[in-house]
């Protein structure tokens, strides 16, 4: 199947590692023109230069304004950017008599924050031209909560009834907002949860974790322009996981 992303321009947000590198690595081998964001210069660079992204920009996501000014900045030297993919890095665990006010801050700022000011700056391109793909990375926990991930499942669940709004108000431009749903994958946010494979398989109905690519393959097809019709969806990639509808 053509993906038709050729030429196409995608800023992948939380990409030096993990399921945002391998969403930018989809996004590369279909012929788009990528940029990367992450944290740390080093490891970014470095990442950007091994899949042969176009850009890489640092950028710290828990900041207020740092993704308006990452949009920016890409559409800047892109010339605009046809796919968002918004990602971060997973908030830290705890109950909810243990977590601070600065850290249900901070993770408010990443996921949430980030995803709207990051929609806000790249619409007007994309409206522009009648056509985009915003892709917002989320979690399973959106749909069932996982023990103990109290701000990821509280904040991830909201970000379900924002991209059903905005998909019904872009739509009739061309643009298409979706959310893809991480189950259990092989990076390093799993093992700084102490989530191994032994532990959380025999969970899963595909008896193992997934690989990131599996999960970039997803964001690609969301991408895409035979995606043009789904709109306003959450699509989890878990090995079966979800035990809801
Ligand atoms: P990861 O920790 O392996 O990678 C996160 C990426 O985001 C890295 O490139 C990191 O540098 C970057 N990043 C972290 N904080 C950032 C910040 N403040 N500003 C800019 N970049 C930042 O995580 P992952 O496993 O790839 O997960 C990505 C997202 O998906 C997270 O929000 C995580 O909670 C969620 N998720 C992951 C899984 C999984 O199984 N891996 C499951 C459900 C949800």
């Amino acid at each position: 199947m053509d993906f038709g992303l050729k030429g196409r321009r995608a800023l992948v947000m939380g990409a030096s590692a993990g399921l945002g590198r391998a969403c930018a690595t989809a996004l590369v081998k279909e012929g788009a023109t990528v940029a990367l964001c992450a944290r740390g210069g080093d490891r970014l660079q470095a990442t950007a230069e091994a899949m042969g992204a176009a850009l890489a920009v640092p950028c710290d996501l828990s900041q207020p304004g740092a993704a308006r000014a990452l949009v920016r900045e890409v559409v800047a030297k892109l010339g605009g950017v046809d796919i968002l993919v918004i990602n971060s890095g997973g908030p830290p665990p705890g109950g909810i008599e243990s977590i601070t006010d600065t850290q249900w801050q901070a993770g408010f700022q990443s996921l949430w924050m980030t995803a709207v000011d990051s929609i806000q700056e790249a619409l007007p391109g994309m409206k522009a031209q009648g056509w985009g793909r915003i892709v917002l990375v989320t979690s399973t926990a959106a749909r069932e909560a996982l023990p103990n991930l109290t701000i990821s499942n509280g904040l991830r669940a909201g970000l379900l009834g924002l991209v059903k709004t905005v998909s019904n108000e872009v739509g009739p431009h061309g643009i298409t907002v979706n959310a893809a749903l991480p189950g259990y994958h092989a990076t390093d946010r799993m093992k700084d949860l102490g989530l191994t494979d032994e532990k959380v398989a025999p969970q899963i109905p595909a008896r193992r974790l997934g690989r990131p690519e599996e999960f970039g393959a997803l964001v690609a097809f969301l991408a895409s322009e035979p995606a043009a019709y789904i709109n306003g969806q959450s699509i989890a990639c878990d090995g079966g996981a979800l035990r809801g509808f």
